[in-house]
């Protein structure tokens, strides 16, 4: 019998947009089984605690098919990446690409992660190109100034920010 392919992908998630949906559904077309892993790093500045970013995932790969969701497991990590792929008996790292401005960050990170496990493959996919602008920080940024998002980001993340944003526009006219 084959044995089973389970590969992870790392990121912050800050917070989960169309452009990381699109990679997790790509994903699970050339594996058997998806660990989404939030980075639960404290040096890194993150708008939203790892939990609520993770809830945010399972809230919306929820809305999957069931044979697609047994394959997805989301899950909040702090370890070195290959240890913890180690620790999931994966040696697959999954990545996404937008644009040639990834790339740089994205081979210097391959090429670390290589020094330190030399079994661990990292695979690109590539989003679809209408999410080729998308990314957390910028979402992050327009909705902070009340733009539209809704063409960027899942439902379940949709709804978050337009509630947290409520509750920063009723604290900003307080008393
Ligand atoms: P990190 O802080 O680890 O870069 P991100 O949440 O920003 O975490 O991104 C996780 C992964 O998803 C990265 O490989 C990133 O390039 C990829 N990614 C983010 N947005 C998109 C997008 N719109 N299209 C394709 N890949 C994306």
């Amino acid at each position: 019998m084959m044995s089973s392919r389970v590969a992870i992908y790392p990121g912050s998630f800050d917070p989960l947009t169309l452009g990381h949906l699109d990679i997790i559904e790509r994903s699970l077309h050339v594996v058997d089984e998806l660990i989404v892993a939030v980075s639960n790093n404290d040096k890194k500045n993150h708008m939203f605690d790892a939990d609520i970013r993770v809830s945010l995932i399972k809230d919306t790969v929820d809305s999957f098919d069931d044979n697609l969701k047994k394959k997805i497991t989301v899950e909040k990590f702090d370890h070195l990446l290959v240890d913890y792929a180690k620790s999931k008996n994966s040696n697959i790292i999954i990545r996404g690409l937008r644009a040639v401005s990834d790339f740089e960050y994205e081979f210097l990170m391959t090429g670390m992660n290589r020094t330190i496990d030399k079994d661990i493959e990292t695979i690109f996919l590539m989003s679809s190109e209408k999410y080729h602008f998308i990314s957390s920080r910028f979402i992050k940024e327009i909705h902070r100034l009340g733009g539209d998002i809704s063409k960027s980001v899942p439902k379940p993340v949709l709804d978050f920010l337009k509630k947290i944003w409520n509750v920063q526009n009723l604290l900003y006219e307080g008393p």
